[in-house]
């Protein structure tokens, strides 16, 4: 079975992809920090398997890469956002975006890559966001972030596709998880919806179709690409 390792896999958009990977027939390693029960609950499931790790830290992430081996499937998807406007932000909030965003999706695909080179295949899935693309108010930290994922996704399709790897980068606009719960109200939720041209808010699931189809083989002549998963929102 193929094996793929979905990063913050244990919650919202992360715990979609890994849904819709094992119906498509990965072995599926589902990352978690803190949700370990929900985790545990997903792979139980899904038939997949459990791993923990803080993405920021270096060396748990080796560990888990000693755990789960060689992966064909690397998504990046662990992420922590946050709105201040940017003279309140403190060096703390500013280093944690950086460090689980960033520092984690490059510790995940320095450890993933080798074991593509030499099988000469492999896919790595970035879950980038809207705001890396267009920027955000209040978002100057979170943004950023997003825009590194994107400028990372678009220097390694071209370092790596010599060697059979194809890297994506997927922008989701507005989706119902617990990152936008906990960050707007109802009502505000709300107007972003009816701000999409499509009326509605993104589901966990609207990003896992698309993550699953790039990780398919209907996909293998993609690469380099940031998808946009919005229905049309712009920040
Ligand atoms: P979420 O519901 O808050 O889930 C975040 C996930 O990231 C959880 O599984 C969490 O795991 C994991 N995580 C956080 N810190 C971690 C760490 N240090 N190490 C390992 N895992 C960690 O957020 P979401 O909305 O599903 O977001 C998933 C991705 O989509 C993020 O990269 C986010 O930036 C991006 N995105 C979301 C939206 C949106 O509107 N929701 C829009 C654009 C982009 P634990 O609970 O186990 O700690």
């Amino acid at each position: 079975m193929r094996k793929a390792l979905v990063t913050g896999g244990s919650r919202g958009i992360g715990a979609a992809i890994c849904r819709a990977l094992a119906r498509d027939g990965w072995q599926v390693y589902i990352n978690y920090n803190k949700s370990k029960d929900k985790a545990l609950a997903l792979a139980e499931e899904t038939g997949g398997t459990a791993v923990w790790a803080d993405v920021s830290d270096r060396a748990a992430v080796a560990a888990m890469f000693e755990t789960v081996g060689d992966v064909e499937l690397l998504v990046n998807n662990a992420g922590v956002a946050h709105a201040e406007l940017v003279q309140d932000l403190t060096d703390e909030v500013w280093r944690e975006l950086y460090g689980v965003n960033i520092d984690g999706a490059f510790y995940c695909t320095r450890a993933a890559v080798p074991g593509m080179v030499r099988a000469r295949r492999g896919c790595i899935i970035n879950i980038a966001s809207v705001c890396g693309v267009y920027g955000s108010s209040c978002e100057a930290a979170y943004a950023s972030t997003k825009g590194a994922m994107i400028s990372m996704t678009l220097s390694l399709y071209k370092e790596l596709g010599p060697s059979g790897i194809r890297v994506n980068a997927i922008a989701p606009g507005v989706i119902v998880t617990d990152m936008l719960t906990d960050a707007f109200n109802d009502e505000e939720i709300a107007a972003m919806a009816a701000e999409a041209p499509l009326g509605r808010n993104g589901t966990p699931e609207d990003v896992a179709e698309l993550a699953a189809f790039l990780a398919s083989e209907r996909a293998s002549f993609i690469t380099g690409q940031i998808i946009g998963c919005d229905g049309g929102f712009r920040v």
